[in-house]
């Protein structure tokens, strides 16, 4: 009987496995259509100056409008997009949009604002700087406007990625170190990339109240010393805002400002503000 059971126990797996893969398949497939057919939104998210509070740049994130699935969350699609390669043109077409938007609303009268992108590490094996050249050329971005947010984990082929950055960075965009501190840091790169800014992973941020901020308070002194800018992420709270704002954090961005926003409800406040 035990053995019968083992038996079932493989086979329940073995086919668990292939639907596991089926599911995969299908969802690569759907996601090679929704690029052809274009079902990427961009969403958009305030980020705030913490001494004014006035907003001064906007972080675009992706949305998959499914057919049938709804509203895909980029968790749930970017990890494959990675693995398949379609992070190259899902990105191209995120940053092209991205860029068209900022340009749109200069043309519109509203003031300039950063627009961050996020850059996947699996960019830095395609050919992103020429990527980020062409797009700034075709929209006429002023580059100063784009900041590309990247992940710690680029510092682990530092002898690779340490070139392109100082490539993107004589195009004139900005560069910034997103979810920091959840990832591998080396603390004499942070000193010699060429970045301007880090993001303090929002983990932290809702850490705030049972460890007296002690790691976003140590972040921020760093990141003074080393003379980089900072942006708190996922600030949920008046109490999270008013603690950092006695830390000279110098932005922030998470649901106590704006959710991130569709297109037409970012119009909206960016003409009522201006
Ligand atoms: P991220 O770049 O760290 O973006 C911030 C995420 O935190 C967003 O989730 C945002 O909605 C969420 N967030 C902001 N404020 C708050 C808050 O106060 N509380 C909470 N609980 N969450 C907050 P989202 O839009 O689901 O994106 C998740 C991740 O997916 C992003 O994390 C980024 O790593 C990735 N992603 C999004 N868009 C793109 C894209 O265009 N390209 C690539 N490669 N990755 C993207
Ligand atoms: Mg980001
Ligand atoms: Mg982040
Ligand atoms: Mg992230």
């Amino acid at each position: 009987l035990a053995k019968e059971k083992g038996h079932n126990a493989v086979q329940f797996y073995t086919v668990e496995m292939s639907e596991n893969m089926k599911k995969t398949m299908k969802l690569e497939k759907a996601l090679r259509q929704a690029i052809d057919q274009e079902q990427f939104i961009l969403y958009y998210q305030p980020q705030i100056d913490v001494k004014t509070q006035k907003m001064i740049g906007v972080e675009a994130l992706i949305r998959w409008e499914h057919p049938t699935l709804g509203m895909v969350p980029p968790n749930e699609f970017i990890p494959l997009a990675e693995e398949t390669g379609l992070i190259t043109p899902i990105t191209e077409w995120v940053l092209r949009t991205a860029c068209r938007q900022s340009c749109k609303w200069q043309e519109e009268g509203i003031k300039p604002l950063r627009m961050g992108v996020n850059i996947s590490p699996y960019l830095f094996k395609a050919n992103l700087v020429n990527m980020v050249k062409q797009i700034l050329d075709d929209t006429g971005l002023d580059p100063s406007y784009l900041e590309l947010e990247i992940t710690e984990s680029i510092m682990q082929a530092a002898e690779i990625t340490t070139p392109i950055l100082n490539q993107l960075k004589s195009l004139g965009v900005r560069l910034s170190i997103d979810d920091f501190g959840t990832g591998y840091s080396s603390l004499a790169f942070l000193r010699y990339f060429p970045i301007e800014s880090l993001k303090i992973d929002r983990s932290f941020i809702d850490e705030i109240e049972k460890d007296n901020g002690v790691i976003v308070k140590t972040i921020i002194d760093m990141a003074t010393h080393l003379n980089l800018n900072v942006v708190a992420e996922g600030i949920e709270t008046k109490e999270q805002l008013d603690f950092l704002s006695e830390l000279d954090c110098d932005e922030g961005q998470g649901y106590l400002f704006s959710r991130p926003l569709p297109i037409s409800q970012m119009d909206e406040l960016l003409h009522k503000m201006n």
